[in-house]
């Protein structure tokens, strides 16, 4: 959420600036801004936005900062978009994340004689610098300081009009990438606008500060202790951050499914042993083996994730499993006795709410595990092992295929952790093979896109929507009524199957469809009966079944097919249409797939 990039080298920085922020886009669109030469622009709404308002304005100057924001505190609006500026106009500030004390901040700055232009939390800090400036400090010091007087969270990057040459950037909680080019710096919150520059990166950690100028960078803690880092080399391509051809980063991202399980299993499955040889746990395999209880925790698209998790360790590991919401988890008293492991899921590495689970867990003591997509994240980082989804960079802000290779990992993890414990080698087997099998699969259903398009014009119109599943697609229907309103804005709503008769039921009538998860599985029988108590309302029916099920066609109005697989793994399968339905009803009703209204991707906000 958010997107910060600031550049600093011999080139002029404006046209650099614009481009890294249309790579960043995806982070946040309500306003969008940036500063060169001490002159800013900045427009409410995204980076087309801030172009046209831009026009043939010269922005001269080798350095400067820009802004994507996703608004926490003031509306959306030009004078609440960054950069945000000192009352001298010397100062700029470009900030992602939130400042808890602002309020108490500003009435103090107000009363010694700085006038506010926004109602932004992150306006203090540049008055705060003006403030430290003022009293004799340089630049430097006065960031430092400024720093010191917040409470909150922050990932942020300084300019100033008389030190053309520097900019400064710091992070706390909020993340942020130092980009190495030659003779040039750059800061982003990811990776993604500086591939196209260097592949070369380093990053912050919290309570840390670079000083970046064209040809030197320091780092340091704010306390002044010199810090020195490795500099990392980013693996992925600037292709994979572009839509090649595809209307959309979801659809190009569902696309890719099939290469993102493939990608997900390469080198990890042992399949003549019925093994999986995950080199992210080797270090704490031993501990592994004496886990007693497994807490996961995610957000959205990854804590549906881990509730298919929980069924897949406990059925084949058995192990018990708790899934929570890294919102939930951090404020109450999570106990964590001896023997329980905490594994976090996060496709960019940065998700809050799940960064202060690993922590709090950590605190207790606690094994720390993360599955995570984005490769020398926060959360790839602070945990004690883990293991890398290898979906790529994914932009679309509807999680798609990071939510199956979420998934794929998740099953690595349970074969991994069944043959540590009482799985047989014959269901080791049965499950790399199926593993295994699983691309070409997804490739298949990925074929009926042409359907599923159709179907989505049928139902384009509806106001409501229910998914319902059992068991292993329990979670599945969550996700897809997740999708449909993330992209589509309609109501929808996830239910377990057996639940609707305790009150969802209600709703159904002719006008409110719904999709039913009801594969060949365990649960079949029962969700057909609960496909009859619908249509006996009523309700419109489209099912989800398995490949050669004709029973299907006379119960639901619509039928959308997925080959068998085992029922562990069905998920994965079982996820791709309702994707692909959402996708197709966002585009039907004219809406910006790739940007939903009010979200962002990367989560770094509570
Ligand atoms: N809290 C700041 C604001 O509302 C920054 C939000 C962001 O991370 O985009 O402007």
């Amino acid at each position: 959420m958010c997107g910060i990039f600031a550049y600093v080298g011999e080139e002029q920085a404006a046209p650099i600036l614009m481009e890294g922020l249309s790579a960043l886009e995806y982070r946040g669109y309500d306003s969008a801004g940036l500063c060169v030469g001490g002159r800013c622009v900045r427009s409410v709404g995204a980076v087309e936005q801030l172009r046209a308002r831009l026009g043939d304005t010269m922005l001269a100057g080798k350095s400067g900062i820009a802004h994507l924001r996703w608004a926490t505190h003031g509306e959306p609006s030009e004078q609440n978009a960054h950069p945000h500026a000192d009352c001298g106009q010397h100062v700029f500030v470009v900030h992602n994340g939130i400042i808890e004390n602002f309020r108490e901040l500003r009435e103090k700055l107000a009363a010694a004689g700085h006038r506010f232009a926004s109602e932004t939390d992150s306006e203090v800090l540049a008055r705060l610098i003006e403030a430290h400036r003022r009293a004799g400090a340089d630049l430097e010091q006065a960031v430092c300081l400024a720093l010191k007087d917040v409470r909150g969270t922050y990932g942020l990057a300084v300019s100033c009009a008389e030190e053309p040459g520097t900019i400064i950037a710091a992070r706390m909680g909020a993340p942020i990438v130092v980009g190495m080019g030659e003779r040039a710096h750059f800061v982003a919150s990811d990776p993604s606008p500086i591939l196209a520059h260097t592949k070369h990166v380093l990053y912050l950690e919290d309570g840390e500060v670079a000083v970046l100028t064209a040809k030197a960078h320091r780092v340091f803690s704010l306390d002044g202790t010199k810090v020195s880092r490795d500099v990392e080399t980013i693996e992925w391509g600037v292709e994979q951050i572009q839509k090649s051809g595809f209307d959309h980063f979801m659809l190009k991202e569902i696309m890719e499914e099939p290469d993102v399980i493939e990608n997900t299993i390469r080198g990890r499955l042992i399949p003549g042993q019925g093994r999986a040889k995950l080199g992210g746990l080797d270090s704490v395999a031993e501990r592994l083996a004496k886990v007693k209880r497994i807490v996961v925790v995610g957000c959205g698209t990854a804590f549906y994730a881990g509730q298919v998790g929980e069924y897949m360790l406990e059925e084949f590991a058995g192990i018990p499993v708790e899934v929570e919401v890294g919102s939930e988890f951090r404020y109450r008293t999570p106990i964590l006795e001896e023997g329980t492991m905490l594994l976090a899921i996060s496709q960019s590495g940065e998700t809050a709410d799940t960064l202060e689970a690993i922590r709090e867990a950590k605190r207790q003591g606690a094994l720390t595990i993360g599955i995570v997509n984005t490769v020398g994240s926060t959360i790839a980082r602070e945990t004690d092992a883990g293991i890398y989804n290898h979906a790529g960079p994914e932009i679309g802000v509807a999680s798609t295929k990071a939510f199956i290779s979420q998934l794929t990992a998740l099953a690595l993890l349970t074969l991994f952790l069944g043959r540590q414990r009482t799985m047989s080698e014959a269901v080791g087997k049965r499950i790399a093979n199926e593993l295994l099998a699983l691309p070409l699969k997804l490739e298949h259903i990925l074929l009926q896109h042409d359907e599923l398009c159709a179907l989505a014009l049928r139902y384009k119109d509806a106001r409501d929507f229910l998914y319902i599943g059992r068991k292993y697609n329990y979670a599945t229907a969550f996700e897809g009524a997740l999708k449909l309103k993330e992209v589509s804005y309609l109501h929808a709503e996830g239910c377990g199957a057996g639940e609707m008769k305790h009150g969802p039921l209600a709703m159904i009538d002719k006008n409110f469809p719904t999709f039913a998860i009801a594969l060949q599985d365990s649960v079949y029988e029962k969700m057909r009966s609960n496909i009859q108590e619908i249509k006996a309302r009523r309700g419109p029916v489209v099912a989800l079944a398995t490949e050669g099920d004709t029973g299907l066609a006379d119960l639901a109005d619509d039928v959308v097919f997925v080959p068998p697989t085992l029922e562990m793994l069905s998920p994965i399968l079982a996820v791709v249409p309702l994707q692909l339905f959402a996708y197709y009803i966002s585009v039907a009703r004219g809406l910006n797939v790739d940007r939903p209204r009010n979200l962002a991707k990367s989560v770094t906000v509570e």
